[in-house]
């Protein structure tokens, strides 16, 4: 096992020398190409001033430059600190003061939001991806006088227990908080999840999801170099059929998704070959509910390659729980990796038996060191180990975790408990409807009434709300039904595909009026 990340790919870049770690358009990065960048960068930022426990902002689209910054920073000691890039400036501006980051590296394609922020105020300096990182390949950049500082680089790098990185999570209210991990958080998820889904150094995954999210950076990144395994990255998600075409090019064996992309693959029409002539043994998914019917979809049109559902909040690193290749079950994100323990619980967190809803509480190394500049809120929600995750769910006896929705989402209608999830998955159910989301509104006689929201399939106008209505009415009971159902172009959903309830509830109130 290794102390920090850059251990890790000092160790892999002897191990692996010559095989390739990266595949990025037609150029092929090898393990010794990540080591020898990483220690370039690594001089670079050391000669700009960057310590130990300084924080290096990544403000990033996918490119290789963002995972040998991540080795850099290790080198130094430093904290990494990856930004969501569809934030605007006023959100990029809070996140690079709350964590007091010193350096921003970014790209030219968001030249005009970081610009428009504070960054350049907040930031000692700012590093151009492209620009300042092309004279480090050639070397032209004083490497010599940088190597000087390479002493002092040894004697700063980073521990298991320093903190590596700081995901920024939107949380249940206000201002996102910074979730803390330090390397042994990560490394927990490598180390379990390599053997959950045995994995091996002759896979390869994709990865087009955004690498500033908690499950590409741990789970995309750092858990299949950790195995010696390969990554094709991806720089955007557009076009689809270029990922598809890449996957079967690559030789892809993992496939890193979200429910969004599993329901445009499995809508997708592929060409034949596809079906038959591709390595893929397992597409992975995670961060938001799967539907039903996207589950259905897939396994009729991917015999050999397994849909696995996993569970996860950046909080834990993020991976909590995952179905294997082995054993899947539907609407289950499986079982927890090794080492982690799970927990459905009362108010009190007293245990519930098998099979009832609670809170989902989850202990293991995953759990993170805390919320940066909380530390009201982090006692709040790590007691005795265990992290609350605010998710609500329930164990079945064979040890599988079904998530039954966010505890923030609930809807208590007469004072019953009303997951909307549970509607969703019947309103998707219905022809013609592709996604729904149901909120609850304030209701003077009921406390809260469910509310839907619903996409329609492409090509498809308007839909018959009599038979939505008698549908809905023979699958669930009359106050779960919603009492208002509404058209939406397109839900407002975030980086990972999942919906802001809290946009619609906004939208609505602004419409009633
Ligand atoms: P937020 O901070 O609002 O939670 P985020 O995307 O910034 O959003 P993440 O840590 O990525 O934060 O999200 C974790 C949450 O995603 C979990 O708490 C859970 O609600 C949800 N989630 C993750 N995986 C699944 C899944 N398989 N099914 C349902 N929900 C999931």
């Amino acid at each position: 096992s290794f102390n920090s990340f850059y251990e890790l790919i000092g160790h892999q870049g002897q191990k692996y020398k010559n095989k390739t770690a990266l595949f990025v358009d037609n150029e092929k990065i090898t393990y010794a190409d990540i080591l020898q960048r990483a220690d370039a960068i690594a001089a670079f930022l050391v000669y700009h001033g960057v310590q130990k426990g300084d924080k290096v902002a990544l403000f990033l689209r996918n490119s290789p430059e963002f995972v040998y910054t991540v080795f850099a920073a290790s080198k130094l000691g430093a904290v990494v600190v990856p930004i969501n890039t569809f934030l605007k400036e006023e959100e990029l501006s809070y996140i690079l003061e709350d964590s007091a980051s010193t350096v921003l590296i970014t790209s030219k394609i968001h030249e005009k939001v970081v610009k428009a922020s504070d960054a350049e105020k907040l930031c000692n300096f700012i590093v151009w991806e492209g620009e300042a990182f092309e004279p480090l390949d050639e070397q032209n950049y004083s490497y010599d006088e940088a190597i000087r500082f390479d002493q002092s680089i040894k004697a700063n790098t980073s521990g298991l227990e320093d903190t590596a990185v700081i995901f920024y999570t939107s949380g249940t209210t206000g201002r996102p908080k910074g979730a803390m991990l330090s390397h042994k958080n990560i490394f927990s998820n490598s180390i379990s999840g390599i053997q959950h889904i045995t994995l091996k150094t002759k896979d390869r995954g994709i990865i087009f999801l955004p690498m500033f999210h908690s499950f590409t950076f741990s789970i995309g990144i750092i858990l299949p170099l950790y195995a010696g395994a390969s990554i094709v990255i991806i720089k955007s998600l557009q076009p689809f059929s270029n990922i598809f075409k890449q996957t079967l090019l690559k030789r892809v064996t993992l496939f890193f998704g979200v429910p969004d992309v599993y329901n445009a693959l499995s809508k997708a029409k592929l060409p034949w070959y596809f079906m038959w002539f591709n390595n893929l043994r397992a597409f992975i998914s995670g961060a938001a509910p799967l539907q039903p019917k996207t589950l259905d979809a897939m396994a009729k049109k991917f015999k050999r390659a397994k849909l696995l559902e996993g569970y996860g909040l950046s909080e834990a690193s993020p991976a909590v729980c995952m179905n294997t290749l082995e054993k899947q079950k539907a609407g289950s994100v499986g079982t927890a990796l090794a080492g982690y323990e799970m927990k459905v619980v009362d108010e009190n967190l007293v245990e519930l038996p098998r099979g009832s809803i609670g809170d989902i509480i989850v202990k293991g190394d995953n759990v993170m060191q805390g919320y940066l500049n909380h530390p009201d809120i982090t006692e709040e929600t790590i007691i005795n180990g265990w992290l609350l995750t605010g998710d609500m769910g329930y164990i079945d006896d064979e040890g599988y975790l079904f998530i039954v929705d966010r505890k923030k989402d609930l809807i208590i209608s007469k004072g019953i408990n009303i997951y909307p999830r549970e509607i969703e998955d019947v309103i998707d159910g219905f022809e013609g409807i592709s996604a729904s989301a149901v909120i609850g509104v304030a209701d003077e006689k009921s406390g809260e009434i469910p509310v839907a929201y619903i996409e329609l399939d492409e090509g498809v106008e308007k839909i018959d709300d009599t038979a939505l209505k008698g549908y809905l009415r023979e699958h669930l009971a009359n106050f779960k039904v919603p009492k208002h159902i509404y058209i939406i172009k397109e839900l407002p959903k975030n980086a990972t595909g999942k919906v802001l309830k809290r946009v619609l509830k906004d939208k609505l109130k602004k419409d009633e009026l």
